[in-house]
């Protein structure tokens, strides 16, 4: 067990080359001991690269990597103490699931062959594959393929795991599962992990922190809550959450905000939060849009609305709206997210209210949140 640093690791391929291109961008993340971070982003962002450079399998442009304070860059990555789970299993088909599971033991350790035996038993039964271990890979359905290759890397006893996105070779369900039953085992075990996905459904359920990145630039590390309410730039506001943020493109003049198919007046406070601004995104989340039938007053804040499409997914509604007045062929829609068991339909006429303590606002010079929702109304996340 240690913590883990990245101290502004970079890494370029092909430097220097027409072909250079800058995968990690000097990435600081400190992982605490026993700590579960969830590294989340888009594909192609750089999420394998930094996960590679910390197992060894790739080597660091620029910065420093340290496990349990040790400079390891250029450790090989067998004596790394370091253990890879991949989305693809990477099994080895001719050896027994008993054999897959010893091996990584029998190469690098001391431990004697019933020491060894022991370990793997005890492993498999926590993983609930006690029953598989004389079977080949090819003998295995997806899920116990993915639980041999997470017992493998538990049952080394690592300083650290790596997962580059496990599960995602998973049906729904089985993930659903395996998301849960993973964090119970890691939080038993207690062992540092750095746990790689592009869903942020799985980052934000999973990851004691997570650290969210975008074209190998790190954009965001806290708490999952910390950075849906407080995102530090529009990407993360965009990225996390599902359905997404509404963004609509605004320009600030005297304290109001002026959009494509409405006008909205800002509080003195919000006003004052925005220095030189003018050029602005309004971002508001689909939940804190309220709604109402449209007999409901029309005013500053509160816009008649027509519905486009109403998703049911069960407990809740997806509704699409677009504003009354806005007549043009292709107006801006918004989604709001109301109960399931609210009655609406396409091309009823509503109000939808966007309450001026729920709204975010970014400068679209660099994206940068200059407001972030007021979060005195919400538990367990402190107000920044
Ligand atoms: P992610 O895992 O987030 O999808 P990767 O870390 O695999 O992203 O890739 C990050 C960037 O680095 C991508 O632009 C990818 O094309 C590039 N890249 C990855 N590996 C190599 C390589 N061996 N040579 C050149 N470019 C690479
Ligand atoms: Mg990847």
């Amino acid at each position: 067990m240690a913590e883990l640093t990245l101290d502004s690791v970079t890494k370029v391929f092909n430097e220097g080359g027409s072909d250079e291109v800058v995968a990690v961008d000097g990435v600081d993340i400190d992982i605490a001991d026993s700590e579960f971070l969830v590294l989340v982003g888009p594909s192609g962002c750089g999420k394998s690269t930094t996960l590679r450079m910390i197992a060894g399998l790739e080597t660091v442009s620029d910065g420093e990597i340290r496990l349990g304070g040790r400079y390891i860059n250029d450790t090989p990555p067998a004596e790394r103490d370091i253990a890879m789970v991949f989305q693809s299993y990477a099994l080895y088909p001719h050896m027994t699931v008993r054999q897959n599971m010893s091996f990584g033991l029998e190469e690098s350790t001391e431990m004697a062959d019933e020491e060894i035996a022991a370990t793997v038993e005890e492993t498999a039964t926590m993983m609930g594959i006690e029953d598989l271990l004389d079977r080949k890979p090819s003998e295995l359905s997806g899920g116990q393929q993915q639980r041999v290759a997470l017992g493998r890397a538990i049952v080394r006893d690592p300083d650290a795991f790596l997962m580059d996105e496990p599960l995602s070779n998973l049906d729904a369900k089985l993930r659903a599962t395996m998301r849960t039953e993973l964090q119970r085992i890691q939080e038993d075990l207690g062992v540092t992990t750095v746990y790689v996905t592009h869903d942020q459904t799985e980052a934000m359920t999973m990851g004691d922190r997570i650290a969210v990145l975008n074209d190998g630039v790190l954009q965001q590390v806290g708490t999952p809550l910390e950075c849906y309410h407080t995102p530090n730039n529009r990407f993360v506001a965009g990225f996390i959450g599902d359905p997404s943020m509404n963004f609509f493109d605004v320009t600030l003049s005297g304290d109001t905000l002026t959009g494509e198919s409405f006008t909205y007046p800002l509080p003195d406070d919000v006003r004052s939060s925005l220095d030189d601004a003018t050029e602005v995104t309004l971002g508001v989340r689909p939940e804190d849009i309220e709604f109402h039938r449209k007999e409901s007053a029309v005013g500053d804040h509160n816009f008649e609305c027509v519905v486009d499409v109403v998703e049911p997914v069960g407990e809740s509604n997806n509704v699409y709206l677009r504003f009354a007045d806005d007549d043009r062929p292709d107006p801006e829609m918004f989604i709001v997210t109301i109960s399931g068991m609210r009655n609406v339909s396409s091309g009823d006429r509503v109000v939808a209210a966007i309450p001026p303590e729920a709204i975010h606002l970014f400068d679209d010079r660099d994206g940068r949140a200059l407001k972030n929702r007021s979060l005195a109304d919400v538990d367990g996340v402190a107000p920044t």
